[in-house]
C-alpha cells in the first residue's frame, strides 16, 4: 500500500475538529486498504505497533530522532536542533528540514506502508547495548526514502506526537461504516474489542471474513479482557433493590485491579487499562505459578500490606510498586497481596456466560489448589459454594464469611480471596460494611449472584457502595485534565488551576465541569507541570467540549481524582448541558485534589456525564 495514501488522509484529518468529517476519511481510508495490511493501519491511526498489551514500545531516545533527521537529510545535528526549538515538534522540524535537502528521494518506487511498518518494527525489537545506534540507522534508512511530508508524520509518529484526535470509537465506527455499511454494527465491533482488546485483529477479520466471523471472536489466553464495571448506589435499600433481594457483597479493596493469564508456563499481569506489567510484580507472578490450574483468567484487587500483621495499606503505597528499576528493593519494602473476585476463563472454557455464583466457587477451588477443577467441576461447583456462605436467616447478626485460603493465615502467600457474604437485609449490608471499612478498605461492591460477566460494561449487576464523606459528595470523581491556567505569585512557572471534564459516552466527548487549583502541593505542582507538557497541543483538542477559556490545552489523556462538597448547575460547564435545565450544565462546587492520580484508568474511563447527572438527582432528593 502506498504510504502516500495514509499520509493524505493525516493530512485532510488534521485539517478538521469535526468527528463526522473524521469518520469519513477514515472510511474513505478503509474502503482502500488491503485486508492483509489494514491491521497496521488501525495500529498506525492509534499511534502504535501492536495492542497495548503487546507493550511494543519504540524505544528511540529525542537526540537520536534528532541525529537520524540531520543523517538522513544531510544538515548539521545543530540546524535541525535549531528547527526542533522554533517548531517545538520533532515531526515539524523533520517536515521542514528533508525540504531543504538538496537531494529528492534516492529511491524511485514510492515508500509502502508495509515497509514502514516493518521497519518501525525493527526499531522496537531492537534491544541491548548498542541498539539506539542500530535503531538509528533503521530509522534513517525510511526517511531517507520518504517525501519531506512523509517524514513529518513518521517522525511524529516515533516521538508519539500523531495527535489526530481519534478515538477506538471513531475507527470502530469507521469500520463499520467501510465492511457493513452500516454504523449500527458498531456494536458487534465493540463486543468483540471488549473480549479481544485487539482492534487490529477486528479489523483484519471484518475486511478478510465479514462481520459473521466478528460475531465469533472469543476470549484468548495472553490478551487480555476489557474488565466489568459498577454502577454506584448510595443506600443499603437500593444496592439489595439492584439485586432484587440477594445479593453476593464483598469488601471493595482500595488498590490496582489486575487481570491475571495463566498456563502451564507462562504467567502475565495486565491492567485496568489492559498495559502488561507482570514485571513489576515477580511474587504474585510466582505465587501464580504455583497453583495447579492448567490454564486460567482470574481477576483481583492487588493491596499493599502490613506484612506483620496483614493490614491492607493505603492505594498510595501500592503505587511505589508501579517503578522501572528498583523492583526486587520494592518487592521488598512494599509487600502486596493479591485478592481474587473474578474467574473469565479455566481449562479451555470461556466461564464469563456463568452465573458469579458459581463462577466464585470455581475461583474459590483453584485458589486451594483443588484439583477438581475438571469438566465435571464446571457443572457442580455451584452448590458448594451456596451452602458454604448461606447466612442465618434470624437477625442478620451472623454473617459467615469466606475468605481464608485453606492454607491458612499465612501472610506470604500473595493469593486470597476477596470476603464475601450473601446479604438479603440491609443490617446485613451495613454490618458488612463497617467490618470493611474497619479492615482499610472503601466500602462494598454488591453482585448479582446470577449475573454474568460482561466484558467492558457498567451495569447494575455490581454496584459500588461507599462510605459517605460527611457534607461532601458520596464519592470521589476521577476527572481528565483538559486545560489550564497559569499559576501566579508562589504559582509563577506552574499552572494554578487545572481544567477537568467528565466524559460523555454516547457524544464521545470530554465535557468540562470544574477548574481546580486546590489540594495540590509545591510537590505534585511541579510534577503536573513535567508529566502534562508531552499532552500539550496548540488548541482546544477535538474531543474537549467547554466554554472556558484556557492558557494551555492538553490532549485528554490524565484522570485525576477529585473530591467536591457539590454537584451545582453552571451556565459556564458543559457537562450534562441541557439535560437537566436549558442552558446550563453541571459543576462542582469546592473541588479538591484528593492526591490520587488514576494512570490505572483511560480518559474512557473516567467518571461519565451520565453518572454526574445521575449523582445530582441524588443530592437534590436527599437534600429535600
Ligand atoms: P472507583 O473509582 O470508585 O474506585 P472505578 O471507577 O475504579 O471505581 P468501578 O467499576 O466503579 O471502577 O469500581 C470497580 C473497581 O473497584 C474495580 O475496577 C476494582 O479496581 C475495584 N475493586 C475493589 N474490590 C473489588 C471487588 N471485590 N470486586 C470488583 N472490583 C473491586
Amino acid at each position: 500500500m502506498d504510504l502516500s495514501l495514509l499520509i493524505g488522509t493525516f493530512e485532510e484529518m488534521e485539517k478538521t475538529t469535526s468527528r463526522i468529517s473524521l469518520t469519513g476519511n477514515l472510511v474513505d481510508l478503509f474502503k482502500n486498504t488491503p485486508g492483509e495490511i489494514i491491521d497496521k493501519v488501525v495500529y498506525l491511526i492509534q499511534g502504535k505497533l501492536a495492542p497495548d498489551y503487546e507493550s511494543l514500545e519504540l524505544g528511540l531516545a529525542e537526540k537520536m530522532a534528532l541525529r537520524a533527521i540531520a543523517y538522513s537529510s544531510g544538515s548539521s545535528l545543530s540546524s535541525v536542533e535549531k528547527a526542533y526549538h522554533l517548531t517545538g515538534d520533532i515531526g515539524d522540524a523533520a517536515g521542514q528540514i528533508m525540504k531543504s535537502r538538496n537531494q529528492t528521494t534516492l529511491h524511485s518506487d514510492p515508500m509502502t506502508v508495509e515497509r514502514v511498518f516493518s521497519t518501525l518494527e525493527k526499531i522496537a525489537k531492537t534491544a541491548g547495548p548498542g541498539s539506539q545506534e542500530s535503531k538509528l540507522r533503521l530509522l534513517s534508512s525510511i526517511l531517507n526514502d520518504t517525501e519531506p511530508r512523509e517524514s513529518r508524520y513518521i517522525m511524529k509518529f516515533v516521538m508519539g506526537t500523531l495527535r489526530l484526535g481519534i478515538a477506538d470509537f471513531t475507527v470502530m465506527d469507521a469500520l463499520a461504516l467501510a465492511f457493513t455499511g452500516s454504523k449500527s454494527n458498531r456494536t458487534l465491533l465493540e463486543r468483540a474489542y471488549n473480549v479481544t482488546s485487539d482492534l487490529g485483529t477486528i479489523a483484519t477479520t471484518l475486511a478478510k471474513q465479514g462481520l459473521e466471523s466478528i460475531k465469533s471472536l472469543q476470549i484468548v489466553l495472553f490478551k487480555p479482557v476489557r474488565p466489568m464495571l459498577a454502577e454506584r448506589v448510595t443506600t443499603t435499600e437500593d444496592a439489595l433493590e439492584r439485586m432484587d433481594g440477594h445479593g453476593l457483597a464483598e469488601y471493595k479493596l482500595d488498590g490496582e485491579r489486575i487481570q491475571v493469564h495463566k498456563d502451564s508456563n507462562n504467567v502475565e499481569l495486565f491492567t485496568r487499562r489492559l498495559d502488561r506489567i507482570t514485571h513489576h510484580f515477580p511474587d504474585i507472578v510466582q505465587s501464580v505459578k504455583s497453583l495447579s490450574v492448567n490454564e486460567a483468567i482470574m481477576e483481583g484487587e492487588v493491596v499493599a500490606i502490613d506484612i506483620s500483621t496483614g493490614a491492607y495499606l493505603p492505594f498510595q503505597l501500592l503505587m511505589r510498586r508501579r517503578r522501572k528499576h528498583g523492583i526486587n528493593e520494592a518487592m521488598e519494602n512494599y509487600p502486596v497481596v493479591i485478592n481474587f473476585f473474578d474467574l473469565l476463563y479455566v481449562n479451555g472454557n470461556d466461564t464469563t456466560s456463568m452465573p458469579l455464583s458459581k463462577r466464585r466457587a470455581l475461583l474459590e477451588d483453584i485458589i486451594n489448589n483443588d484439583t477438581r477443577i475438571k469438566k465435571s467441576s464446571l457443572q457442580t461447583a455451584k452448590s458448594r459454594s451456596d451452602e458454604a456462605r448461606t447466612i442465618s436467616e434470624n437477625d442478620g447478626s451472623d454473617i459467615s464469611v469466606r475468605q481464608q485460603n485453606k492454607n491458612g493465615d499465612d501472610y506470604h502467600n500473595r493469593m486470597k480471596l476477596v470476603p464475601q457474604a450473601n446479604v438479603t437485609e440491609p443490617l446485613q449490608v451495613e454490618k458488612f460494611m463497617a467490618a470493611a471499612i474497619e479492615n482499610g478498605c472503601e466500602g462494598l461492591m454488591v453482585k448479582h449472584p446470577n449475573s454474568a460477566y460482561r466484558a467492558g460494561a457498567r451495569e447494575f449487576a455490581w454496584v459500588k457502595l461507599k462510605r459517605e464523606y460527611r457534607s461532601e459528595l458520596a464519592d470521589t470523581l476521577d476527572l481528565v485534565v483538559v486545560g489550564a491556567l497559569y499559576g501566579r505569585g508562589r504559582r509563577v512557572g506552574k499552572y494554578g488551576a487545572l481544567l477537568l471534564a467528565a466524559y460523555d459516552t454516547k457524544a464521545d466527548q470530554f465535557r468540562s465541569t470544574t477548574k481546580v487549583g486546590t489540594g495540590f502541593t509545591d510537590e505534585s505542582l511541579g510534577q503536573f507541570f513535567k508529566d502534562l507538557e508531552r499532552h500539550i497541543i496548540p488548541h482546544k483538542h477535538p474531543r474537549v467540549d467547554t466554554g472556558m477559556k484556557m492558557d494551555v490545552w492538553f490532549e485528554p489523556e490524565m484522570v485525576i481524582e477529585i473530591i467536591a462538597s457539590e454537584i451545582t448547575l453552571s451556565p459556564a460547564h458543559t457537562a450534562g448541558i441541557n439535560s437537566l435545565k436549558e442552558g446550563f450544565g453541571l459543576a462542582l462546587r469546592f473541588p479538591k485534589f484528593t492526591g490520587k492520580i488514576r494512570d490505572d484508568k483511560k480518559p474512557e474511563d473516567a467518571t461519565a456525564v451520565g453518572e454526574l447527572i445521575t449523582m445530582y438527582k441524588q443530592q437534590s432528593r436527599s437534600s429535600k
